[in-house]
């Protein structure tokens, strides 16, 4: 399975980080082997800065259809990240890393119009040690879904069941052994998505 993401798609988080508004979405890979449903959240050993990212992840199945939902963190080793973008090289050890995609379990989700249109109207709520980190909107996507799902389909070998991380809004900040991480995402109609980890130095 792949995990399609795309990087700044929210222009606060963009800004906070001191990149440009893009003009066509950003696509980048993580290895579907990053994906973690433990409660834990674990850095590694080598580690300087890892940033928690909190984004809806959507599936996608046959006929570009999104048949689940959830909520994920897209964690990101910045100190890594900033080197390579600063040397012109792939965020692949930024980005995709052991367990670097910690996700809540997928919730199944009806393709039709009103839910489609829910999904960007959805709040995006992240607290590390009881502290709100990071608050957002999906409203807020510069690329909204339905364009998201056609441009990577255009592009790239999506296959049946693979996940699309939608990006994060402004807020992100590291994760230090011993936090407590608590996400939500609030306004599916098959209720709140929830998710607490524990985060642990490997
Ligand atoms: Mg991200």
């Amino acid at each position: 399975m792949n995990i399609w993401a795309v990087g700044r798609n929210y222009a606060n988080h963009a800004k906070e980080l001191g990149n440009d508004i893009p003009k066509t979405p950003l696509i980048f890979l993580k290895a579907g082997s990053t994906l973690s449903t433990s409660q834990k959240i674990l850095l590694p050993s080598w580690s300087k800065d890892v940033h928690h990212e909190i984004e809806l992840i959507l599936q996608i199945g046959a006929n570009s259809k999104i048949t689940q939902v959830g909520l994920a963190l897209d964690l990101t080793e910045r100190a890594a990240q900033a080197e390579a973008k600063k040397m012109g090289l792939p965020w692949t050890m930024a980005k995709s890393f052991k367990n670097s995609t910690p996700i809540s379990a997928m919730v199944d989700f009806e393709s039709n119009e009103t839910n489609l249109n829910t999904l960007q109207n959805l709040e995006l709520k992240l607290w590390v040690n009881d502290q709100l980190r990071q608050s957002g909107h999906t409203s807020q996507m510069i690329f909204k879904i339905p364009e998201l799902i056609q441009y990577v389909q255009n592009i790239f070998p999506v296959e049946a069941g693979d996940l699309l991380l939608t990006g994060t809004p402004e807020g992100v900040g590291p994760l230090q052994h011993g936090d407590h991480v608590r996400a939500e995402i609030r306004g599916l109609s098959s209720g709140v998505i929830s998710m607490d980890w524990d985060v642990e130095k490997t």
